[in-house]
Parts: structure tokens; C-alpha cells; sequence
């Protein structure tokens, strides 16, 4: 079938599961769906334990192409940060969460937050803490309710500069959290060199907490961590009512995971909103 593209046709068939070409296909594909605004956003809730409440929504990219079907992001993120087009995404990314958490907060959810992925190109190739300056003066929002997502790839390329960035943004009041966390390269030290605010403990450890003997004991020692550093910490990827109960005896106090709910549709989140009871 015919695909708009560049100006020149492509044609999926058998030769397309060609990787270059799919790559480029992708690329293409990616930069039109960039200029028309046709990427959309879903939204995961976080919950705190202990109360039940939902106190946060992480946006989640969603690509549904009318004739390759759907995207992942595991696949086009990494095409958008190496075709350049990376920065786009995020600033549509950041202006919809934000569209989306003014919608909320109009239905009487006033204190929810919403959680936003930054990729470290992003970072390094356009100026974050203006683009988030703009977007709260636009929907009139308070930078408390947004936090954005880090990941430790982040941290290694050029500590200095990204520390500056980090602070103004701590500085606009927003929240940050390293995403991810453990399966980076990086050393602890950055942990309190960083402004954070929030440790995401990575799925990996989470589904290792039933299913390897020393789960438990690194988990443990993660959110010791954490709090002996005063961050906050979030369990992401929690499925069943046994992690769910391990992550509480080890105070964890939030958690994020399909036990919950998957990443749901920006309509499908206000049904969600009032109707969910979870304990
Ligand atoms: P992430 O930021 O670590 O997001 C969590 C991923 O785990 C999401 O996959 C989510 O759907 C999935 N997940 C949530 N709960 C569970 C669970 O209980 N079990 C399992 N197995 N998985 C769970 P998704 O949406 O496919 O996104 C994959 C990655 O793509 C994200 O990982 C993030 O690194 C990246 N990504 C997605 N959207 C964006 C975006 O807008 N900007 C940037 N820079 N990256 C994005
Ligand atoms: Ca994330
Ligand atoms: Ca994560
Ligand atoms: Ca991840």
C-alpha cells in the first residue's frame, strides 16, 4: 500500500523487513507524523501506597501508523534522536502533557502531576528549562506539577553543563526524577550531585523480586539509598499483588505498573480518575 512520504513512493512488502530500510521508511515516516501532529500520548497512573491515590500520570509516546500499524517507542525514540528529530518530539511531548494536566485540573484533579521523558539528546541539543518556562506561562500552570524523567545516560556526557540545566529547572520548581535506575553505567556519586527529587527503581528489579533469591536484598538496598538521600521512590513495572505487598514492607511509598493499569488514552484517564478504587 501507498505510504506519503518525501516525494517518492514506498511500497511495504517482504524486501521492506530490510532493516536500513525499514530504518529510513521509519525516519521518513517519523518527520511527516512530527509535521502533522499524528504522534499521540497515553498516560500510566502512579500511586501512592499508602492512601491509594493516583498523584501522578508518566506520558508515554504512542505511534499508530495508518498502514505499518503500531510503532514502539523502543523503536522510534532511538530513530528520532538519531535522525535529529528528537527535540521536536519532546517539545510536542512536553505541550501536550501539559495540555493534557490543564484538562485534569480543570475536572477538580488540581493536584495531579504529570511526568514527562526527557531523552539526553533532548538535553543536550536545545535548551529544556526555557521550553518548560513557556509551556507553564502558556497553559498557566504551577512547575510543581510537572516532573520530568531522566535517565543516567544523561549524566556521563557532560556533567557540568547538565548540572547548570538541572538546577534552573529545580529552580522553576519543577520535579526531577532519574528514570531507569541501576541499569546505567554511571557511579552513585552523581545521585547527590544531582538536584533530584525522585528514584525510579528500573522494572528489571522489580520482576526479580519474585523471581531471584537476592531480588529483594537489591531492592532494599536501592530504596536505602534513596532515602538516606531524601529522594522519593517509585517502583516502576509492579504487575502483581505480591510485588505490590514486598514493595510496601520495604517502604516504597509509589508505584507504577499494568497491576494498576496499563498506559491508558487521555480520555480513558478521566473514567479512570473517577472510578478508580484500588484497595
Ligand atoms: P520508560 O520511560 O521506562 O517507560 C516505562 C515502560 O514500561 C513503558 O513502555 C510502559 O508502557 C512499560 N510498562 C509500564 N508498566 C509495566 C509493567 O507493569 N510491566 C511491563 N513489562 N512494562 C510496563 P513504552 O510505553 O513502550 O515505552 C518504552 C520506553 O520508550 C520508555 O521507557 C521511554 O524510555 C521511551 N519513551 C516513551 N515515550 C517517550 C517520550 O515521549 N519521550 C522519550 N524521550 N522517551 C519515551
Ligand atoms: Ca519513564
Ligand atoms: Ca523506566
Ligand atoms: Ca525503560
Amino acid at each position: 500500500s501507498k505510504i506519503h512520504g518525501t516525494n517518492q513512493y514506498h511500497f511495504f512488502n517482504a524486501s521492506m523487513s530490510d532493516h536500513v530500510n525499514r530504518r529510513n521508511l521509519l525516519e521518513n515516516e517519523l518527520r511527516a507524523a512530527l509535521q502533522n501532529g499524528t504522534l499521540s500520548l497515553y498516560f500510566q497512573p502512579q500511586i501512592n501506597i499508602g492512601s491509594g491515590e493516583i498523584v501522578c500520570f508518566e506520558a508515554l509516546s504512542r505511534w499508530f501508523h495508518p498502514e505499518l500499524g503500531t510503532i514502539t517507542p523502543d523503536e522510534f525514540i532511538p530513530i528520532a534522536e538519531d535522525a535529529g528529530l528528537i527535540v521536536q518530539l519532546g517539545q510536542q511531548v512536553l505541550i501536550n502533557a501539559c495540555k493534557q494536566l490543564k484538562v485534569w485540573h480543570n475536572q477538580g484533579f488540581d493536584e495531579l502531576r504529570v511526568a514527562v521523558n526527557v531523552s539526553a539528546k533532548q538535553f543536550l541539543l536545545s535548551d529544556v528549562a526555557f521550553d518548560v518556562t513557556n509551556v507553564l506561562q502558556e497553559y498557566n500552570l504551577d512547575a510543581k506539577h510537572i516532573e520530568l524523567e531522566l535517565t543516567e545516560s544523561l549524566i556521563v556526557d557532560d556533567p557540568d553543563k547538565i548540572i547548570g540545566v538541572l538546577n534552573q529547572l529545580k529552580k522553576l520548581g519543577v520535579k526531577l526524577s532519574i528514570d531507569d535506575f541501576g541499569t546505567g553505567y554511571s557511579s552513585l556519586s552523581y545521585l547527590s550531585r544531582f538536584p533530584l527529587d525522585v528514584l525510579k527503581i528500573d522494572k528489571s528489579f522489580i520482576n526479580q523480586l519474585t523471581t531471584d533469591k537476592k531480588g529483594i536484598a537489591i531492592t532494599q538496598a536501592i530504596i536505602a539509598i534513596a532515602h538516606s538521600l531524601k529522594l522519593e521512590v517509585i517502583a516502576e513495572g509492579v504487575e502483581n499483588e505480591e510485588q505490590l505487598e514486598i514493595l510496601q514492607r520495604l517502604n516504597c511509598k509509589y508505584v507504577q505498573g499494568y497491576y494498576f493499569s496499563k498506559p491508558i488514552s487521555a480520555n480513558d484517564t478521566i473514567a479512570f480518575l473517577k472510578n478508580h478504587n484500588i484497595f
